[in-house]
């Protein structure tokens, strides 16, 4: 007998899986998304990691693969899910490979990472979605940062001074010098990847606070200046001097390069244009704020953070577009320092506090601007859509109807928009249906009388439906099948369905072409003649409106400069109709802006955001503060825990930052000078994640503020020397008290609040000077009044709070036992050390009898 000897054949040993490991292999950081007809597919160790995170079954391929599968039309969901779990993906489509027909090639055409996002639906709403490139260079770094999404690209240099005290207790700090101000720089962008060489991505992971973002690393000779110098001349045929760079050699470029290197292996298939990289002076123009400041006052939220209700950034947003809401994220990160500009910005909301009727009537314009920003990015990657159309005709055509509106206000007109804009408008208007279908293909794109072939074909198309449901009618009527039906598939195309009950009266010109079980398909040739007249035609539209499309993107892109001017003067006005908004429906000022001076006088001043917080906004009790230079720099606040002490020195500095934005504040009046700086150092928090302990944060931050503060700053401190024993923690912040209010000293404006009440001696130096919480004792109980007065606390009513709070009675009964003994010991000790010291002055005055004497 012959034995059949069985052949195991390797199941990776296919055409298919052959190409897909090939691709892998391109592609080994990423999750591989395979095009297979009508769905992606993953196999092994990608479908077995991706499948739990896609929330799919995970199924075998000829039951040894491990496989996973999307339906390619949706795919956008669970590519959102991959790149939320910090993943990358490799997007590979399909094509007729053109050497064997009957084999499918495929090609990854996009990279999709956290960084390089381009998808509305991908992106988390409105705000900037930035991807940074770092190149460190000695106590400097380089930053490229750029927003695929809109095509902002631009670049910064940061570092070159020491934030830190060099030998504070745990000895000197080695981390690179530039390392705050990336951590501010970090909170201010929120990147979403961070790109770099491996080496200088290893330096960046051991930066505390830097880790969280995902990293990509990149070739080392991608990030030299030189080749970022080539890459811009190349690309944008412009000099670096025009874009801002003064050298030659300066990390940033190479910074860029790593961007433009990305963006290309991203987008392998139709490139991605970035706007030119400019060179930004952040610190001469606006005034740079920190990262602990951007926190501590609760600007715009950490990332991740679940609460941005609560944020100055929410409170203000009243944009209408989303332009509009990048705008203000970045006006409020960026303070203005000179008094002109700022003038000009609160003129501007000046004239739209004043005029309701054009606050109305921009509010509803504004409401149909579209982000073409994003959509330029989008068309520039060649994934332009019909609807693109739709909205750059609208945002034009708003842009001209607001035109007149604005005429009468040189703070708030647009630029002037260019005729070749309107000209667009009135193309894409003639040109493209009302309501074009989501997709090309999808449906009518381009209007009638654009086109004769395009009618002509359009024509044929609908009469061909009209012959074909005539064919019906007669093939019926010769061939008596009742239920006969001419249908149409993408698979099968046209064809005739016969019940299989009716099949024997099917006539002899009938050709079967397919089986099912309850019916029969078939063609004939009256059948045949119409099906070609028809796809001919259908394969005319869709040639004619593919062109077409085409024609129109080239038209959009060629008025790209003209549309980025537009949105950058719509975002403007958004913005400031926003701050006129808020300063109308929450009683705001315009705050009086002193050009030279150190003064800080506001009047009824409130929290922007804790007042919105609470049951009424008329529960806020608004508050005064003076403070000046000359005699009253340093303010001391003490109260009880709960009084509003935070609250009240939080407001003073989101009152200034709002000034300086150009905004109305939350005051009856209010007179200022402009800071430089506002340092914030705010409550202990623990930093585990940067593996930093409390009081370590602490000293960090305030060392920070010591080191940097100047004569034009504003510091606000709360809770100074809290985290270590009383005695060092009291020592400390009355060394830095004496150090800040230090006449010799750059004397900065100060608020100071605390629970050590020893500190309100330091009164008496002349720059220093007491505030304190009120509160009422009626009947044992305390109610705080959260109004501040001048002059010190004795108490803190600590263990009042602790009550309020629920800790048990026997635990509170035995603080308030306590506390009164060591009250009375306080006491002896200061009356023993009266006794000896009147005891010593007793003696020496005895002593000096007797000198005399003699
Ligand atoms: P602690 O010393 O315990 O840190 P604190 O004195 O700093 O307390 P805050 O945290 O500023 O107190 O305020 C406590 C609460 O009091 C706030 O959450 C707010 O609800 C309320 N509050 C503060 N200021 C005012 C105000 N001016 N008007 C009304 N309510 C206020």
């Amino acid at each position: 007998m012959k034995l059949r000897k069985e052949k195991k054949t390797d199941p990776l040993d296919t055409p298919v899986m052959r190409q897909y490991l090939e691709l892998k292999t391109k592609h080994a950081d990423a999750i591989l998304l395979f095009r297979m007809g009508d769905f992606y597919e993953l196999f092994l160790e990608d479908a077995e990691l991706a499948a739990p995170i896609m929330d799919v079954a995970l199924t075998r391929r000829q039951q040894d693969i491990p496989m996973a599968g999307v339906p390619y039309h949706s795919a956008e969901i669970y590519i959102s899910r991959l790149l939320g779990s910090g993943h990358k993906v490799a997007i590979a489509e399909q094509e007729n490979d053109p050497e064997n027909p009957k084999l499918m090639r495929r090609a990854v055409r996009r990279v999709i990472s956290p960084g390089t996002v381009l998808e509305e639906s991908l992106l988390a709403g409105a705000a900037h979605s930035y991807l940074m490139a770092v190149v460190p260079a000695g106590d400097f770094a380089g930053l490229a940062l750029a927003d695929i999404s809109t095509g902002t690209f631009f670049c910064l240099e940061i570092g070159g001074r020491s934030d830190r005290v060099a030998d504070f207790e745990g000895g000197e700090s080695n981390e690179p010098v530039y390392a705050p101000e990336l951590r501010d720089r970090l909170l201010h962008y929120a990147p979403r990847e961070i790109l770099g060489t491996l080496e200088t991505l290893n330096l960046l992971r051991a930066i505390p606070g830097v880790s969280g973002t995902l990293m990509t690393p990149l070739e080392g000779w991608r990030a030299s200046a030189l080749e970022g110098a080539r890459q811009i001349k190349r690309r944008y045929e412009t000099n670096l001097r025009g874009l801002g760079f003064v050298d030659e050699e300066s990390p940033c470029l190479g910074a860029a390069s790593l961007i433009l290197h990305y963006v290309d292996r991203n987008f392998p298939d139709t490139g991605l244009r970035l706007d030119p990289p400019v060179f930004r002076e952040v610190r001469s123009q606006v005034m740079g704020l920190d990262e602990q400041t951007i926190r501590n006052l609760d600007l715009v939220g950490a990332p991740g953070q679940s609460d941005r209700a609560r944020t100055l950034f929410a409170v203000l947003d009243e944009c209408r577009t989303a332009p509009g809401k990048r705008y203000l994220r970045e006006a409020l990160l960026s303070p203005l320092l000179d008094h002109g500009e700022i003038t000009r910005r609160q003129d501007s909301v000046e004239a739209l506090v004043q005029a309701k009727p054009l606050r109305t009537e921009l509010a509803a314009g504004l409401s149909g601007v579209h982000d073409l920003e994003r959509m330029l990015a989008r068309q520039s990657a060649g994934r332009g859509a019909p609807r693109d159309f739709v909205a750059v005709r609208e945002t034009i055509r708003i842009a001209i109807e607001l035109g007149p509106l604005l005429e009468g206000s040189a703070a708030l007109r647009l630029p002037p928009l260019s005729g070749s804009l309107e000209e667009l408008a009135r193309t894409l208007h003639d040109a493209i249906v009302e309501e074009p279908p989501a997709v090309l293909g999808g449906g009518p794109l381009v209007r009638e009388g654009q086109d004769e072939e395009l009618d002509r074909a359009r024509a044929a198309s609908v009469q061909g439906s009209q012959w074909l449901a005539d064919l019906e009618r007669s093939e019926r009527e010769r061939t008596g099948i009742t239920n006969l039906r001419i249908k149409y598939n993408r698979v099968a195309g046209y064809f005739i369905e016969v019940s299989k009950g009716q099949i024997d009266r099917v006539p002899e010109d009938y050709r079967r072409r397919q089986t099912l079980t309850g019916y029969e398909r078939y063609s004939n040739p009256a059948l045949d003649e119409l099906r070609e007249t028809i796809e001919a035609a259908d394969q005319t539209i869709t040639q004619i409106e593919e062109r077409i499309f085409g024609e129109l993107c080239g038209a959009v892109l060629a008025a790209r400069e003209d549309i980025k001017a537009l949105m950058a003067g719509l975002a403007r006005l958004d913005f400031l109709l926003g701050m006129a908004l808020v300063a109308g429906r929450h009683a705001w000022t315009r705050p009086e802006l002193v050009a030279d001076g150190a003064l800080l006088e506001v009047r009824d001043g409130r929290h922007p955001v804790v007042e919105r917080f609470l049951e009424s906004a008329a529960d806020f009790i608004p508050n005064d503060i003076i403070l000046d230079r000359q005699e009253r720099a340093f303010g001391i606040i003490t109260g009880p825990n709960m009084a509003g002490k935070s609250t009240y020195i939080r407001q003073v500095a989101l009152i200034q930052l709002l000034a300086q934005m150009g905004a109305w504040v939350p005051a009856r009046s209010a007179k200022l000078g402009i800071v430089d700086r506002i340092f914030t150092r705010i409550g202990a928090q623990d930093n585990l994640t940067r593996g930093e302990s409390t009081f370590f944060v602490e000293m960090l931050e305030t060392a920070r503020i010591l080191n940097q503060v100047g004569p034009r700053s504003l510091v606000i401190m709360d809770e100074v020397g809290r985290g270590t024993s009383t005695y060092d923690g009291m020592s400390l912040a009355w060394a830095i008290v004496e150090h800040l209010s230090d006449e010799d000293g750059p004397l900065p404006l100060c608020l100071f609040a605390t629970h050590y009440h020893e500190l309100t001696a330091l009164a008496q130096r002349d720059s220093v000077f007491n505030l304190t919480m009120d509160v009422q004792e009626i009947d044992g109980k305390v109610v705080f009044l959260h109004r501040v007065k001048e002059g010190a606390a004795d108490r803190s009513y600590g263990i009042h709070v602790a009550r309020l709070a629920g800790l048990p009675a026997s635990v509170i009964e035995r603080a308030e036992e306590r506390r009164a003994e060591l009250e009375s010991e306080d006491e002896r000790r200061r009356s023993a050390e009266g006794e000896r010291s009147r005891g010593r002055r007793a003696r020496r005055q005895q002593e000096s009898a007797q000198e005399y004497l003699f």
